[in-house]
């Protein structure tokens, strides 16, 4: 079929950093995904780690209709009823009594960093403004949060970058020890490493980053971006492990594919930012905080939480039985529903491979890194999803292995 547009019109009106697939998705529904000529795929990749509930969730298109119908966005000149209600919903069922709300993860990590120093300056002096953060860690792409990001290719080209901003190995309680000191206003960590091959922290790591913390007076941040509701099986990764912050970051799933995202911290966090200290002209706008509550109140449901370890305990054996055929991973590491496919050296850098490969049998799944294969589909995909989507993994792995 002729369209007028097509992928080659990407190329020549984007700008070119990114480097998108080779087809155009035009319609969702549930885990499934249509591009311009109707050509059916499978969905693992979750529009990375976003769309929790999967494409075009009944409920959140009700909510999205709706409010659209109401009142789209004020600023926050004026507040309105959705972003109070998701707020007290948020503080309802995490550790936190405040939340500020803006449009992206990398947003909300921006905004934590700054009230960590914010607070850091208010209590104990301009001194203490140190960050630690985790060698290959990712925390978004604007300039502070790609510099406290563990990642230098991310920085590269973009100096100067913010300074105080220090990295040690991820899950190395004597590094962080070492480092660690009364200048650190924070400490900053992804209970998952994410984008950086989804390495799930070890227990002993986060609570010991606690106690650390606690001994000098440093703030606690995880970035809950990507392990953020309800993806680890727990609404937040931090439930999972039993270790509590003092800032969280969330975005991506909180708004079920509709942009928004937030930090959420206790009171006493929270009370330094002032009026006036920050702001973001849409952060809280009605639309987003109306579709977020409906996400948070799905999410949140025993059932659907229980439901995504059950997917993962589905998916995981469906990817170690093939794994025993093709020998193509080290291992399958990961919690709930976000998991990272490790390739075996002999097929190390290869991870954009094998994208193209399930591209190839209709099937979409992401990338972490050059060698992990990260799925991060919705937490309510069907077991007969999981099913279709195995055997077009192992028809990927077929193709990817030449076998
Ligand atoms: N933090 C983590 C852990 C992430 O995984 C991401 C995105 O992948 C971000 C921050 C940045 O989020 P955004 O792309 O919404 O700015």
């Amino acid at each position: 079929m002729d369209h007028a547009i097509t992928r080659s019109t990407y190329d020549e009106v984007m700008f070119p950093n990114y480097s998108p697939a080779g087809f155009i998705p035009v319609r969702g529904l549930g885990s499934r995904v249509w591009d311009q000529d109707g050509r059916e795929f499978l969905d693992l990749a979750g529009g990375i780690a976003v769309n929790a509930l999967g494409h075009c969730h009944p409920d959140l298109v009700a909510a999205l209709t709706e409010q659209a119908g109401k009142l789209w966005h004020v600023s926050n000149v004026f507040t309105n009823e959705p972003v109070l209600a998701l707020a007290r919903r948020l503080v309802e069922l995490t550790f936190a009594d405040r939340v500020f709300f803006c449009n992206s993860g990398g947003e909300a990590n921006e905004a934590a960093f700054k009230l960590a120093r914010k607070y850091a300056v208010d209590h104990f002096g301009s001194d203490k403004n140190e960050i630690i953060s985790c060698t290959n860690s990712f925390h978004g792409r604007t300039l502070f949060t790609v510099t406290v990001g563990g990642q230098p290719k991310y920085t590269e080209g973009f100096g100067p970058v913010p300074g105080a901003v220090s990295h040690v190995p991820f899950n190395d309680i004597d590094a962080l020890k070492a480092a660690i000191s009364d200048k650190t206003c924070a400490v900053v960590i992804e209970p998952v490493q994410g984008e950086g091959g989804v390495s799930p922290a070890d227990r002993a790591y986060l609570e010991a980053a606690r106690r650390l913390c606690d001994g000098h007076n440093a703030l606690l941040i995880f970035d809950e971006v990507q392990t953020g509701m309800g993806r680890t099986g727990s609404l937040y990764a931090y439930m999972e492990y039993g270790v509590v912050p003092d800032i969280l970051s969330t975005a991506k799933s909180l708004g079920g594919g509709f942009p928004i995202g937030a930090i959420l911290a206790t009171d006493k966090v929270a009370k330094s930012f002032v009026v006036g200290t920050h702001g973001s002209t849409y952060g809280g706008n009605p639309l987003a905080c109306a579709v977020a509550l409906c996400a948070v109140n799905i999410i949140s449901r025993p059932e659907v939480l229980a439901g995504v370890k059950v997917r993962h305990d589905r998916l995981e054996t469906g990817l170690m039985a093939l794994n025993a055929r093709y020998q193509v991973f080290r291992k399958v590491r990961g919690l709930g529903l976000l998991l990272g496919c490790v390739l075996q050296p002999a097929f190390a850098g290869r991870s954009r491979d094998f994208l193209k490969a399930a591209e190839a049998e209709n099937l979409m799944v992401l990338v972490a890194g050059a060698d992990v294969v990260r799925l991060a589909p919705s937490l309510v995909i069907g077991e007969a999803d999981i099913d279709e989507a195995l055997r077009r993994f192992d028809a990927a792995l077929a193709r990817f292995t030449g076998a």
